[in-house]
């Protein structure tokens, strides 16, 4: 990165800032001198904002979850369906589906898809932890909440063979038209996967 004309304090802030997803030098630079101005009102609560996760933030020992309680927030909610654990790749995706209220279940964050080309095999995800929780007589149902991609389908798959023994329903998000979608926009796959997963109208 170019250096510029502040003090290193303000170029190793350039250079954090930097480091995070979607900014690169020259939005970090924009950044810097936003929380610069705004010292007071933004960066001071923003230092203790990060100060307080460094100290509190822990990843949820059964589900994989990041909170501040361990278990997290949504294991130990009495008022979630024990019967049914969504499958997500990530945090994020898991953060998605709570956004979207789209189900009031427990979740399992696998870290992860399989990827032999990247060298993340299944020892390398939370996938054994999985087994056992499903194994769990109240758990009815593993919902697969992964990528329709290729490592994303071929984690369900691998997933869904450890669970044949197991006393559950195994089940995967549906691929089709996005709600609002129009048909002509899709592309070949998602209106192939469409008509593959059409339902009883
Ligand atoms: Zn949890």
């Amino acid at each position: 990165m170019p250096t510029i004309s502040a003090g290193p304090e303000i170029e190793r802030l350039i250079q954090l800032l930097a480091r995070l997803p979607g900014l690169g030098p020259r939005s970090a630079r924009r950044a810097a001198l936003f929380l610069i101005k705004k010292r007071e009102l933004l960066m001071a609560p923003l230092a203790a904002a990060l100060q307080t996760a460094i100290e509190k933030i822990a990843v949820c020992r059964i589900c994989g979850n990041i909170d501040t309680q361990n278990p997290c927030t949504l294991c130990t909610d009495p008022r979630r369906d024990d019967s049914a654990i969504v499958v997500v790749a990530d945090v994020a995706d898991l953060w998605a589906l709570e956004r979207a209220h789209a189900i009031n279940a427990r979740y399992h964050v696998l870290g992860g898809i399989l990827s032999p080309l990247d060298g993340i095999g299944p020892d390398d995800l939370s996938i054994a932890a999985l087994i056992k929780r499903a194994s769990d007589p109240a758990v009815k149902e593993v919902i697969l909440a992964l990528s329709a991609t290729v490592e994303g389908q071929s984690t369900a798959h691998y997933i869904t063979d450890l669970l044949h023994d197991a006393d559950v329903r195994v089940t995967r998000l549906a691929h089709g038209v996005p709600v609002g979608g129009e048909l002509d926009y899709l592309d070949e796959g998602t209106l192939a996967a469409a008509i593959r997963s059409r339902t009883p109208f």
